[in-house]
């Protein structure tokens, strides 16, 4: 048996045809002189491109993109053009790629085609499922399953950068610590899932009454925080008293129960010389255990 040259043209054909990936191939001015079957598949799927792409410039073809993904192609090009001059052996980059009807995302990689003549081989690799299963995961590592709001976790990351906001350029920035009252009774009285229930629907209405760039995050157990940037700790006061009315005022309905429950809530406010974040959740904690100590259902 003779073992076929990769040189010999219908051998290479045969195997790039066999992959998934959508491969092309340079010459050294970024001229496409090859495609395999996925790569026309693909072209001829998502009909911008009527003709083959054999003679047009892979460069070109960059430089005019537009939509998502229009800005990783310019790098995308770049990053052709240094294979192409010699000196780097493997450029890839994952990108988006949208369709009108479904998100997509691809991983191109270009490496160097190796002839004396230069020029350049590009494969783009469909990672979509992969993409979407992490954006999932990031999603779900950020949420309270809960109540369906960011976690503690979440909490510390936009915590952190709203601090080094105060910090560096003297934004104002506040944290309201929120904890039910006496929410063992809630469980004791009406069970766990109707303590849940009022964790649900005492978050859903406290998130109504809050503007948008507030965040408020479930740190735990029946304990609730917000962080409020651009608000001193006399504002924040007033959207605190703002929730402890809402949470006063509003029954939850749980089957034919009635729940009334409270909250007491600290506040404070995130300082230029605090060291970290949590000198200022510190503050708020204090201020929480002294609404507390008060009588509860009140601020501090
Ligand atoms: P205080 O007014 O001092 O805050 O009293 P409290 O009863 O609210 O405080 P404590 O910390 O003694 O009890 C909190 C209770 O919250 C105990 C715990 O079982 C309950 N809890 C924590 N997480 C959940 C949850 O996810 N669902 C339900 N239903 N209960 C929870
Ligand atoms: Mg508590
Ligand atoms: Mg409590």
């Amino acid at each position: 048996m003779t073992v076929p040259s990769l040189q010999k043209k219908g051998f290479a054909i045969a195997v790039i045809n066999a992959l998934s990936s959508h491969i092309c191939v340079l010459d050294q001015s970024g001229r496409i002189i090859a495609v395999n079957l996925a790569w026309q598949n693909f072209g001829a799927e998502n009909s911008h491109r009527r003709e083959s792409d054999i003679g047009s410039n892979y460069l070109s073809i960059c430089k005019n993109s537009s939509g998502a993904g229009s800005e990783e192609a310019e790098e995308f090009a770049a990053g052709v053009r240094a294979i192409l001059d010699g000196g780097t052996s493997l450029f890839q980059k994952e990108y988006p790629c949208h369709s009108p009807t479904a998100s997509r995302w691809f991983l191109g990689r270009v490496t160097p085609l190796d002839f004396s003549e230069g020029g350049a081989v590009i494969s783009h690799e469909n990672i979509t499922a992969r993409r979407l299963l992490e954006n999932e995961l990031e999603r779900l590592a950020a949420t309270d399953p809960l109540t369906g709001l960011p976690n503690r976790r979440y909490f510390f990351n936009i915590a952190n950068v709203e601090f080094e906001k105060v910090r560096r350029f003297d934004a104002q920035a506040s944290i309201i610590m929120i904890d039910v009252d006496a929410f063992k009774a809630v469980n004791d009285t009406h069970g766990h899932a109707g303590g849940d229930e009022v964790l649900r629907s005492t978050s859903r209405r406290c998130r109504e009454m809050m503007r948008q760039s507030d965040v408020l995050a479930r740190f735990g157990g029946e304990e609730f925080v917000v962080l409020l940037p651009h608000t001193t700790a006399e504002a924040a006061v007033v959207v605190a008293e703002l929730l402890r009315r809402t949470i006063y005022e509003s029954p939850v309905q749980v089957g034919k129960n009635q729940i009334y429950v409270t909250a007491s809530f600290g506040v404070s406010e995130i300082l230029s010389d605090d060291v970290s974040i949590d000198a200022g959740l510190a503050r708020a904690d204090k201020a929480l255990y002294e609404a507390k100590r008060s009588g509860r259902n009140c601020v501090r």
